[in-house]
């Protein structure tokens, strides 16, 4: 029999004793854990659908209301009892997403909200960049570990084409006050597009030669709204990996906890290149993560089904046996894979809806 637990966290373990997320014994009672023997360590909160850029590929006609309140995104008090139960059952990372989650006035409160959860070791953001030069200090005093920033082009106007906003240089200046506030590494997400950006490799290799940036490369993803914007511009990003495994990058090996990136890293860089690439065979194989939208329903795929009501769990603290057994019995449902591959992007009108 294994011996009494010895600190708390994740019963992810391997062989007798250890767990995968803490390196040591731990006493997680439970963990998420699919048919396939997959389990989720990574839990994608969206706390708001809201996004002031107009990504061509996301919300190319910007956001639009859809009628109900913003006040209806899920709360501090639900948002504390939704991580706490993920928390108790494995999750050991918190990305925090949107639409763009910094619009939230109360951004600061939630990282400080997950961040105090017990179990939670990273709290991360994906965000558009727009409110960081101002607001990244708040953020990190708050308990934010880790920050994703997208960048899809250096070249400033390209930048304006893709997304709508001719904020580059205001970016940009976030990502420099990260550094400054105390940031070892930023990651910054390109979204692959062919004749768009796809031939900057050179362009995004120059600039983390000395900087500690990841820069992930994120194929292309078809959506429920887009369509001859996926044909026009999908590219794999099979070449760019043949080309840094041409010119000696070396494939990292992943953590438990870790995103779906492939991560390369080379002597002669302080950045690193990460590669997502959803339309890979096997990709769903490590899928680690599930995902929980700003309207409190839970989705197993980013690309799967219209998502299980959890709201009316998240009222009172002692509800968390029952939402734990509500979120089990719809873990079993999960699929082994996406079909993306068939054409089919599932339910998801545009990433910006459940949190990319
Ligand atoms: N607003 C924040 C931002 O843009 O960083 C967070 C939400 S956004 C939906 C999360 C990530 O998904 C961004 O890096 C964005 O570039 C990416 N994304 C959105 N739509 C996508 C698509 N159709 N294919 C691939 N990536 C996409
Ligand atoms: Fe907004 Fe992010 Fe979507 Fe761009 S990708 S429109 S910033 S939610």
């Amino acid at each position: 029999m294994r011996d009494k637990p010895v600190t708390f966290g994740h019963k992810g373990y391997i062989g007798n004793d250890v767990c995968l997320p803490c390196l040591e014994r731990c006493s997680v009672a439970q963990q998420f854990e699919d048919n396939f023997h997959r389990k989720f360590y990574y839990l994608r909160l969206s706390v708001t659908d809201v996004c002031n850029f107009k990504c061509t590929y996301c919300l190319p006609d910007g956001y639009k209301p859809s009628g109900r309140k913003n006040s209806s995104f899920l709360n501090l008090d639900e948002i504390r009892r939704v991580v706490k139960a993920f928390a108790d059952c494995g999750t050991s990372k918190v990305r925090i997403t949107g639409g763009e989650p910094s619009l939230r006035k109360d951004f600061t409160q939630i990282i400080e909200t997950v961040a105090a959860t017990q179990g939670v070791q990273k709290v991360a953001t994906t965000t558009n960049g727009y409110r960081m030069a101002q607001n990244v200090a708040s953020w990190k005093q708050a308990g934010l570990t880790h920050i994703n920033v997208s960048i899809d082009s250096l070249d400033p106007r390209m930048f304006h084409q893709i997304t709508g906003e001719n904020k580059f240089h205001q970016v940009m200046a976030g990502i420099e006050k990260a550094f400054e506030v105390g940031y070892e590494q930023v990651k910054v997400n390109v979204v692959l597009m062919k004749d768009l950006n796809h031939q900057q490799l050179p362009q995004f290799l120059a600039w983390i030669k000395d900087k500690p940036i990841q820069l992930r490369f994120i194929e292309l993803m078809q959506t429920g709204e887009m369509d001859e914007l996926f044909q026009r511009h999908h590219v794999s990003g099979v070449a760019i990996r043949n080309q840094l495994i041409a010119d000696g990058w070396i494939l990292k090996v992943r953590a438990a906890n870790d995103g779906p990136a492939q991560v390369f890293v080379h002597p002669d860089y302080q950045g690193e290149i990460g590669l997502i690439m959803p339309y890979e065979k096997h990709f769903c194989e490590s899928c680690n993560r599930l995902r929980i939208s700003a309207m409190g329903k839970l989705h197993l795929c980013l690309f799967g089904e219209q998502g299980l009501e959890l709201r009316d769990l998240l009222q009172h603290d002692n509800q968390e046996a029952e939402l734990i057994a509500r979120i089990e019995q719809q873990l079993q449902t999960k699929k082994v894979s996406h079909f993306l591959h068939d054409g089919n992007s599932g339910m998801t009108p545009h990433l910006a809806s459940i949190g990319g």
